[in-house]
């Protein structure tokens, strides 16, 4: 197997277990620069082993799977795979009847950096974030399998687009167990269709499941406007929580249809959804701003806000620290739109889930929101990653989905 010297001094973030290797800390290979994806120990300058992982090309180069020399086979897999389904048992995620759609894997959050797994009744969607976890993806497949024996009958391989892109590599998406076409999950009772082959992410928005059901239990009586809605998964949770009108909205047809599907799949015929392919700040631009005159009393009226909960979930503004400034500046201006347009009382559920914005900037850009748009507003709660996306102690960067919930005066 091949070595990865450091420099000296670069081993104290190992150390701390951190499961990265920047290549400005490396001294050299030993014998021979490794292949991208091989299975790789990592050594200090004194020699001393202190990590086995995958070389990737690019700013980082070794994605730690084991800090104890371990081999990095089926065993190894298998070991780390039920390690995780620990937790999710631990958390009640993976036996629940109302509930069948959970991740079962979390990259680093579950010590298996670049691997991702998320199970959907009896499939489960696995993706490689990384060349070594795509060049296992067998052997994981495998693993997963003897782990999870009867409760799954179809692994789906999807890392099109998750990997860095490279000739030769030989991405794919399709199964590599069984081949069901039943697309459809529970989560919370509610049903959804999947998307495994074309849909974003694995399919689904599994990190938001906790936060909907709050969503649900504000939404008694309310107009709901939910932005960025993907599949719909905030708007049917509102209905069921009893809101009066539900509009959708995404800039994506293909969204606006799953939304329509999804629906429809839980409340045949209801008419209180609409859903609206549209970009989602010319949407708040055409909203009737609110009314600051004395009759403002939360009901609807011509030519002020049809709506008084909103919800912003885009995308990640920035997927690099370099266009932190900028997605900040987005996330002010998204929520200032929002804040604008609220009747007294509204309620506002934003997130980000960029990585790189942290909770203390991403409130610091609704802050400025706020105070643009001369709102009075009060932190209700204030939102993240469920459990079953651990973050890693010593791996603060899992940290990526955060939202609050605002009451605006
Ligand atoms: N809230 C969703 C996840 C949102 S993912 C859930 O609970 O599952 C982000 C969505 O934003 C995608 O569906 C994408 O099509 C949509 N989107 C991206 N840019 C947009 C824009 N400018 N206006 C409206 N929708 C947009």
């Amino acid at each position: 197997m091949k070595t990865i010297i450091l420099k000296r001094g670069k081993e104290d973030s190992l150390h701390r277990f951190h499961p990265w290797v920047f290549s400005g800390a490396i001294n050299r290979f030993v014998p021979s620069e490794p292949e991208e994806g091989e299975v790789v120990e990592v050594e200090t300058s004194d020699g001393e082993y202190i990590a086995t992982g995958h070389f990737q090309i690019g700013s980082i180069m070794v994605r730690v799977l084991s800090f104890a020399h371990e081999t990095i086979d089926q065993a190894f897999y298998e070991r780390y795979i039920k390690s995780a389904l620990d937790v999710r048992r631990c958390i009640g995620v993976a036996s629940d009847p109302l509930n069948n759609t959970y991740r079962l894997v979390h990259g680093e959050g579950d010590n298996l950096s670049g691997l991702v797994i998320d199970i959907y009744g009896h499939t489960a969607v696995m993706q490689a974030h990384s060349v070594g976890i795509h060049r296992d993806r067998h052997v994981i497949a495998e693993a997963l399998k003897t782990v999870m024996a009867d409760a799954i009958d179809n692994i789906f391989y999807k890392s099109e687009t998750t990997l860095p892109f490279k000739a030769e590599l030989g991405q794919e998406n399709g199964f590599l167990l069984g081949g069901s076409t039943e697309d459809i999950a529970v989560e919370n009772g509610l049903k959804f269709h999947v998307d495994w082959l074309k849909g974003q992410k694995t399919g689904f928005f599994v990190d938001q499941r906790a936060n909907r059901q709050l969503l649900e239990q504000y939404s008694h009586g309310h107009r709901v406007l939910n932005m960025f809605c993907y599949t719909g998964g905030f708007s049917f949770y509102a209905m069921r929580g009893g809101a009066q009108l539900v509009h959708s909205v995404d800039s994506s047809q293909k969204a606006i249809d799953l939304t329509n599907a999804n629906v429809r799949l839980n409340f045949p015929d209801d008419p209180r959804h609409t859903a609206y392919q549209d970009d989602a700040f010319r949407f708040l631009d055409s909203i009737p701003a609110r009314s600051d005159g004395q009759k403002e009393n939360g009901e609807p009226e011509n030519g002020k806000c049809p709506y008084d909960l909103i919800i912003l979930d885009p995308p990640a503004f920035a997927k690099h620290k370099n266009a932190l400034h900028n997605a900040l500046k987005g996330y002010t201006r998204l929520n200032q739109k929002a804040f604008e347009k609220l009747p007294s009382g509204g309620i506002l559920f934003t997130f980000s889930c960029s990585q790189v914005v942290t909770k203390d900037q991403f409130r610091a850009a609704v802050f400025t929101a706020a105070a643009a748009a001369r709102r009075r507003v009060r932190i209700l709660h204030q939102l993240h990653q469920p459990a079953d996306h651990p973050i890693n102690i010593y791996h603060p960067e899992g940290e990526y989905l955060k939202g609050l919930v605002l009451y605006v005066e």
